[in-house]
């Protein structure tokens, strides 16, 4: 099963891709992972990306898409991958769509998740990822036993450079427009399923579940 999972930033498409990947035994491919990965190991693509990912700006569709698809050549996408974060622009759709051409694959289907602006902005500022092990937690809705430490590994929390309000706003100005071309795109290809993401994230799992269960 090959399957793009879109959203704007906050509307927990990461949270709910490795719920599905996991249970569909899937890869789950992100972007903004790979990316970060490779920032932390210092590679030249990551100290290009990072410049980017600081400002809230986009990569270049360049070094994004050629990072794509080396990720689809490995063979444990044999079976199908979960994207996410990827495809954001027109051009990287119609790179996907060749990379997959060449690799004799296609899309089954791809799932938007909406949520308003203000939900957005919320869920992401107040967002807080354990340094050591990369446990998501948020200050409101699933806030550590103790404030600013891991419960499961006792790391200290921190706030992503990229999740303070003024740059999370300027994340979703610059993928706003763009997410509604690449619904458009998929529209057109009869690939577009719409979930809202404002319910908590159980809920939207089983919808997702329910979406995936009949592609
Ligand atoms: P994410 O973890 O998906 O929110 O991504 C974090 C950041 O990585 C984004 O704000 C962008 O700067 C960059 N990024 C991730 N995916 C892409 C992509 N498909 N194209 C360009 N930039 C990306």
């Amino acid at each position: 099963m090959n399957i793009v999972l879109m959203g704007l930033p906050g509307t927990g498409k990461g949270t709910q891709a490795v719920i599905l990947a996991e249970k569909f035994s899937i890869p789950h491919i992100a972007t903004g992972d790979i990316f970060r990965e490779n920032i932390e190991k210092a590679t030249e693509m990551g100290r290009k990306a990072a410049q980017y990912i600081k400002a809230g700006e986009l990569v270049p569709d360049e070094i994004t898409c050629a990072m794509i698809e080396k990720r689809l050549e490995e063979p444990d996408t044999d079976n199908g991958f979960l994207l996410d974060g990827f495809p954001r622009t027109l051009v990287q759709a119609a790179a996907l769509d060749s990379i997959l051409e060449n690799l004799g694959k296609e899309l089954q289907g791809v799932i938007c998740l909406q949520a308003p602006e203000e939900v957005l902005v919320e869920r992401l500022s107040g967002r807080r990822v354990c340094s050591n092990c990369g446990t998501n937690y948020h200050i409101r809705f699933s806030p550590p036993e103790e404030g600013g430490i891991c419960d499961l590994c006792g790391g200290e929390l921190m706030q992503r450079d990229d999740d303070r309000e003024e740059t999370v706003r300027r994340r979703l100005q610059v993928n706003r427009g763009k997410t509604l071309e690449l619904e458009s795109y998929y529209r057109e290809k009869d690939l577009l399923q719409q979930v809202d993401a404002s319910p908590d994230p159980k809920t939207v799992t089983s919808k997702l579940l329910a979406i995936m269960e009949r592609f």
